[in-house]
Order: C-alpha cells, then sequence, then structure tokens
C-alpha cells in the first residue's frame, strides 16, 4: 500500500498520523504552519460535560477512546502530554446551583459532584496540543514523513487513484478548490498565557465563564480564556484582548500576571456543528477531515479511526451525522 498522503499541521493531522502508524501504515506528512490554527491557540481540555448548557457534550461517549487513545500516544512518541485534571465550575448564583442540581438528578449525577460554592466534573483530561504536535512532527521527521510546505492541490490531484489523500486542513479548507462547497463557519477564539510559579492547586476553573489553569506539562505556564466569536476580521485578535484583559481584571489573584501572551485561533466549526468526514465526490481516494469545532480533542481519535477503516479496508460505513455526502448537494449545486 502507497504512503497515506496527509495534508495539516494540526491535531487533526497528527491524530490521524499517529493512528496510521500504530496499524503499521506509512504516511506522508504534507505540513505548513499557517497562523491562526487553533490547535496553536486551542486550551486543550477533555471534557465530556458543556458547563454553559449543564448538559453532555457533543462527542462526550468518545471521551475514554480519546484518553486511551492520548495515553498510547504518549507511549508510542516517549513524551508526556496529558494530564487527569479536576475541572471546577463555580456558581454564578443561586439559581445557577439549582439548575445544577437539577441537571445532576437528571442525567449528570455519573458526570459530576456538586459542592457547596462549585461542581467538579469527575473525568476530565487537559492536554497540551503543540506538545503532541511536536513530538508527532519530531518522530516523522525521523522517519523521512515529514514534508514541509504548503501542499498544493494541483500537485496532490496527480496522486495515483490507489493512493489516499487526506485533507486535513482546518478552517483553510473553506479557501480550497477541492472542498471550498463544504459549509465550514469557523469561530475565532483568543486565550492567554504568562509564566508564574506553579500553584498546588492543580485544578483547572471556570468562572464566569473563563476557564484558568495550569498548562498539564509546563506547570509554570498558566492560562486564562478562551473568547468566542463568529468574526473572520484579522482585527479581531485586539477584541478579544481587550475582552480577556478586563475579565482577568475581576480576579484578584490574577492582577500579578505579567508579559502576557495572547494566541488566536479559528475553530473549524461546521454549518450544522458536526465533524466532517468522507471522500471528494468526483475525486474518490480524497478524503476530507475537518469540522473539529471546539471538541477537536474528543472527536479527532474517533474520526482518524474511521478514516483508517476507510484506507486500509476501503469500509466507508461512516455515522450518518459525521459523513460528508450529507453536503454533496452543495458540491453538485457548485459545479
Ligand atoms: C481559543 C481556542 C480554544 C480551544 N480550546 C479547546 C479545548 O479546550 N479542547 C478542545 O478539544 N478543542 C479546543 N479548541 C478547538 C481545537 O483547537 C480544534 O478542534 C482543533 O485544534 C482543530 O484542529 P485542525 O487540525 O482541524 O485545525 P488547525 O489546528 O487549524 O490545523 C490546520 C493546519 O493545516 C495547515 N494547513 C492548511 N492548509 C495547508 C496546506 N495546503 N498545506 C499544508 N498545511 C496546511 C495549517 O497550517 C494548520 O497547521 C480550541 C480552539 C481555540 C481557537
Amino acid at each position: 500500500m502507497l504512503a497515506v498522503r496527509i495534508v495539516g499541521n494540526g491535531l487533526a493531522a497528527h491524530v490521524l498520523a499517529q493512528t496510521l502508524l500504530g496499524r503499521n501504515i506509512e504516511v506522508e506528512l504534507f505540513a505548513a504552519d499557517l497562523p491562526g490554527s487553533a490547535s496553536r491557540a486551542a486550551w486543550g481540555l477533555l471534557n465530556p460535560v458543556h458547563l454553559k448548557t449543564r448538559t453532555l457534550t457533543y462527542g462526550a461517549n468518545h471521551f475514554d477512546k480519546a484518553m486511551h487513545f492520548y495515553r498510547r500516544a504518549e507511549q508510542q512518541l516517549g513524551q508526556s502530554f496529558l494530564k487527569p485534571v479536576r475541572l471546577r465550575h463555580f456558581y454564578r448564583d443561586e439559581q445557577d446551583a439549582k439548575m445544577w442540581m437539577q441537571a445532576w438528578q437528571e442525567n449528570l449525577h455519573r458526570h459530576v459532584v456538586l459542592k457547596a460554592n462549585c461542581v467538579e466534573v469527575l473525568q476530565a483530561g487537559s492536554l497540551s496540543i503543540p506538545t503532541f504536535i511536536a513530538a508527532s512532527e519530531n518522530a516523522l521527521k525521523k522517519a523521512g514523513m515529514l514534508r514541509l510546505g504548503l501542499a498544493g492541490e494541483a500537485e496532490l490531484l496527480g496522486s495515483p487513484k490507489e493512493q489516499w489523500v487526506v485533507w486535513a486542513q482546518g478552517h483553510w479548507a473553506a479557501q480550497s478548490g477541492l472542498f471550498g462547497w463544504v459549509p465550514l463557519r469557523p469561530s475565532a477564539g483568543v486565550q492567554v498565557e504568562w509564566k508564574q510559579e506553579p500553584s498546588a492547586f492543580q485544578a483547572i476553573v471556570q468562572h464566569r465563564g473563563y476557564f484558568y489553569g495550569q498548562d498539564p506539562v509546563n506547570s509554570e505556564t498558566h492560562r486564562f480564556g478562551s473568547t468566542y466569536s463568529w468574526s473572520m476580521e484579522a482585527g479581531y485578535q485586539t477584541e478579544g484582548e481587550a475582552e480577556l484583559r478586563q475579565a482577568m481584571a475581576a480576579f484578584p489573584e490574577l492582577k500579578t500576571a505579567e508579559n502576557l501572551h495572547f494566541r488566536m485561533g479559528y475553530r473549524p466549526a461546521s454549518g450544522d456543528r458536526k465533524p466532517i468526514l468522507g471522500p471528494h465526490p468526483a475525486f474518490s481516494n480524497h478524503l476530507f477531515f475537518n469540522g473539529l469545532g471546539s471538541k477537536g480533542l474528543l472527536m479527532a481519535p474517533e474520526m482518524a479511526e474511521l478514516t483508517a477503516n476507510i484506507c486500509v479496508h476501503s469500509n466507508r460505513e461512516i455515522p450518518a451525522e459525521l459523513d460528508i455526502r450529507r453536503f454533496y448537494k452543495r458540491y453538485k449545486s457548485s459545479t
């Protein structure tokens, strides 16, 4: 079998590369570092509970599989990047506390514990996505499987028909000639990092809508965020920074934070908020792997597994809600 070609240098591309390598399938990864990558700005939380709506999050049923994948990747790559974490949401007011009690009784009792002033998620993980990507890149480089630079569609469309090409380009797919018809609706997000003495208190907390905590690999790196906006304007970074500075000012313990480093990325969300996987209608050896939105860590291992099944067994059984075929009508009307 020819090496599977993968385009992209984010979470999607590297989770797929490590999944294929774990099945002894060679890969060739075409990697460029374009500014605005979601994976470079992400918080890195693996959390099955949606704290805003007090429900299980989309993809919560893949939590165990995802944790297992990243643990195995740590062993494969000889690098640690994942930590189980105590994740707490502080009640906004009495009404919020009451609603949590109701959600706990109805469907969350196996996922959260209620405390006097907060709710704690029983199983959650914190993962340094940049550390995972760097370790994966390193391994691919050593194996001669990494091609640095922008992959061109003209070049890859010339790939032999028996060679799989997987496009994992994040929000840049919206500008692509091959997959530009797939409805992506990216959302911009900014988070901020700074260095300070590690704290003995290792939890990640959500308070007044923002997460705050330490990096799982470098405990002196502290993080606060993220913002959420549908804006695709480059100027949004300034707005996001201003929002975070203002939000931080309400936390007395963050007043000493200095040398703030802001990062912005675009979550590659799809039109219907579900990931998108499957073949191009006309070039069936070209697969689309995208739409991870804000649930990249939970969904990427499941998507990679399905993609590997396609590449190895030509098994095209993709759950309908993830299948790119739900958008084929748009392709027809675009041609
Ligand atoms: C602020 C913020 C916070 C987040 N927090 C979390 C979180 O806590 N938990 C969670 O699960 N998710 C989180 N997310 C979402 C998560 O980051 C994304 O779901 C995930 O990173 C998407 O990965 P991706 O590889 O699809 O896209 P990206 O990370 O955007 O990667 C796409 C890559 O493709 C490369 N590329 C594009 N075109 C080409 C080409 N022609 N040739 C070569 N390379 C190319 C780009 O350079 C880029 O490296 C967050 C996102 C943001 C922005």
